[in-house]
């Protein structure tokens, strides 16, 4: 296994000069993020639009025009909601069919390796929840082939699983004849990035297309030994029959005022969400992300790539969202960022049938020397938040 360095400047576009936004904990080390020249970042800036310019009612107007205008009375699926189990699809799915009077149909890309928290999640949102609900499960050994190749060439085993989660509810929608594909919060637009659809409610289908597959095309698979017969499920539907659906991919973010806390409290009542008894590994938080034993490691390796890790992320939309104060965001960030989730280490390496050399070598090949500095033999952060002047 040869493995080469990556410049990461170059590849993700990333300013040489670390900065941290003066009013969350995020840096312009995030792919897409852009600053003001008062040094606060993209997010903060559409978190302060949305507080003063949106008028939610209105939102919500439009929210009851786009359901009526899809509504179905024939007992048919009138939307498609891509769900986990977790607490920001089943929130999505939940007020759509109480509130809202639609008929959802949930759709849920399989995770590489389920927890025990992530499937119980999933089962109460069906029984105890009472959603209809397709789950999209793949052959396991190729799943982790291409979770393996990821890894080595990507840096992130998680890329097979993000093409599924975005391919397969376009591939229900068309199968269903459903137009209407409601997703929860834009987290480009959300949490820093491509604010190309920040101010409407959907996304381009050409759009999609250039987020989910300007990574590594069908090609790249080949090359490696992944057929197109094994790749088929986590593609998109033809173009043509999307286009011939009539399908919109919307977000409920851009409807409601998008709360992740708010999310899980209602979860908590409605569909039977039950957090992790700890705290994620690499953060303070128990209640997001929690179905995947693999799943840390695309976290750990955002950590390297960018020295952006899991505390990072939770405490810049909570202070967005104004759950803690920076101050109290930084503290988090020194304590738990870039902890390295070592609880499936073990399993994760079985799984990729990769041995722990490797994948230090694998973890090394993504630091950037703008981010990262050898001292005694550690590797260490150049650029912190709770070191910066
Ligand atoms: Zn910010």
């Amino acid at each position: 296994m040869t493995i080469e360095k990556r410049d990461l400047i170059s590849l993700y576009n990333l300013p040489t000069e670390v900065k941290f936004c003066r009013k969350c904990t995020i840096s312009n080390q995030r792919p897409r993020i852009t600053f003001d020249k008062n040094g606060v970042c993209s997010a903060c800036n559409f978190k302060e639009h949305k507080k003063n310019d949106i008028d939610w009612l209105d939102r919500e107007r439009e929210l009851k025009e786009l359901c009526d205008k899809h509504r179905r009375t024939d007992g048919s699926y009138d939307v498609i909601v891509p769900c986990s189990g977790g607490k920001d699809g089943s929130f999505v799915a939940s007020m759509l069919k109480s509130k809202y009077k639609m008929n959802p149909l949930t759709v849920t890309w399989a995770p590489h390796i389920y927890t025990d928290i992530g499937r119980k999640n999933l089962d109460n949102f069906i029984q105890i929840g009472g959603f209809n609900n397709i789950l999209g499960s793949v052959n396991g050994a190729i799943n982790r082939r291409m979770s393996r190749l990821a890894f080595i060439h990507m840096g992130d085993n998680f890329q097979p699983f993000i093409y599924g989660q975005t391919n397969f509810p376009l591939r229900m929608a068309v199968q269903h004849n459903v137009q209407l594909i409601m997703y929860g919060e834009n987290g480009e637009v959300e949490y820093g990035g491509d604010l190309s659809n920040a101010y409407k409610p959907t996304r381009d289908i050409a759009d999609h297309d250039k987020h989910y597959f300007s990574g590594k095309p069908p090609e790249f698979w080949e090359e490696h030994g992944v057929t197109r017969k094994d790749i088929y499920p986590y593609l998109p539907p033809k173009y043509d029959d999307i286009v011939k659906n009539e399908t919109e991919i919307h977000f409920m973010s851009y409807y409601i005022d998008w709360d992740p806390q708010e999310n899980f409290y209602h979860c908590v009542e409605n569909t039977g969400f039950e957090t992790n008894p700890t705290r994620s590994e690499g953060t303070y938080s128990k209640y997001a992300s929690l179905d995947d034993k693999t799943d840390g490691y695309h976290y750990y390796l955002a950590y390297i790539k960018f020295g952006i890790g899991r505390a990072t992320s939770d405490t810049a939309h909570e202070i967005r969202d104004e759950k803690i104060t920076r101050e109290e965001g930084i503290a988090l960030v020194k304590k738990y960022d870039g902890e390295f989730p070592k609880k499936y280490f073990r399993i994760f390496l079985d799984y990729l049938d990769i041995t722990e050399e490797q994948f230090w070598d694998v973890i090394d090949s993504w630091r950037s020397p703008h981010l990262w500095e050898k001292i005694n033999n550690e590797w260490k952060l150049r650029h912190t938040i709770w070191n910066e002047s």
